[in-house]
């Protein structure tokens, strides 16, 4: 078992000390240069991140479509319940919350049980709907962590050169008040990628994590951000991101949704199909500047 520290950091003001963005450029010349990201859509709002020997999967435990949102294919499906490639050597799983279009336990146990140098890491929630398909391996808290941080504190896992800041970020109000909603900000292969889950379009939500001044290289939104005056603006003074990739798109509005960005937003990225990759591809010291 590979060792992972878990911290717990009060206050996101202490989550970026000095510049990060400012160190690890030194760090990677010298060390060579910094391996490729490779971003994998799995369905709906699930992607495999994976960056030389470190690789992250978030929300792909999705055996069964649900409201209208899809699920790995039953080939795709195979592959991951055997922790076969492109599953093999995953370092962390992630759920950003119990949601059904976000994370199954079926998927979930019977990959942890294939993939045992795996550490899977998300809400009470979540843990608690694993425990009830693989209550063994749910209580084994050196393979499953709960992270629950308060609103606008943070939580850290690290792995070697991959770190997972585990942010909370409510799904909103009424019958998503009680929804344990987990953002995930990785640094994974030199770059920054943000993945919000059902992350509410408050701004109010994401103002404590200053993520504005944590220079994102990648965020994954769901598309009704880019619909909405609130998320529009979220994106615009939060996210700052170099690459922005709209999903969480329902199969059948998919064409409609393209279309619209394609009008408004032509530089985000959407992902037409299941296992498509995308290299990631790391902006210009200019562009760095900005
Ligand atoms: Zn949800």
């Amino acid at each position: 078992m590979r060792a992972l520290l878990l911290t717990l950091i009060a206050g996101a003001g202490a989550l970026h000390p000095g510049s990060p963005r400012a160190q690890e450029p030194q760090d990677a010349t010298a060390a060579g240069s910094p391996p490729a990201v490779e971003l994998l859509h799995l369905a709906n709002e699930g992607f495999l991140i994976r960056a030389g020997e470190d690789a992250v999967l978030i929300d792909g435990f999705l055996e069964r479509p649900y409201v209208g949102y899809a699920a790995l294919s039953a080939d795709a499906l195979e592959l991951l319940a055997a922790a076969e490639a492109p599953f093999d050597s995953i370092d962390m799983a992630l759920a950003s919350h119990v949601h059904a279009d976000h994370f199954q336990a079926g998927p979930a146990c019977a990959f942890l049980n294939a993939s045992p140098e795996t550490l899977f890491a998300s809400s009470e929630d979540v843990v608690a709907a694993l425990g009830k398909e693989c209550a063994p391996l749910a209580a084994d808290s050196a393979r499953v962590r709960t992270v629950l941080p308060q609103p606008g504190e943070a939580e850290l896992l690290r792995q070697g050169e991959l770190s997972v800041e585990v942010l909370r970020l409510s799904h909103g109000t009424g019958r998503f008040a009680g929804i344990q909603n987990l953002g995930h900000l990785l640094t994974i292969g030199g770059l920054r990628l943000l993945h919000v889950g059902d992350a509410a379009m408050d701004p109010a939500h994401f103002a404590p994590y200053d993520l504005a001044s944590r220079e994102l290289d990648v965020a994954l939104v769901p598309y009704w951000y880019f619909q909405s005056g609130p998320g529009r603006r979220i994106v615009r003074e939060h996210f700052h991101a170099d690459t922005l990739v709209a999903c969480h798109i329902p199969p059948a509005e998919l064409d409609a949704v393209v279309a619209h960005l394609a009008l408004e937003f032509p530089e985000v990225i959407v992902f037409r199909e299941s296992l498509e990759a995308r290299r990631i591809e790391r902006a210009s010291p200019a562009a760095d500047a900005r």
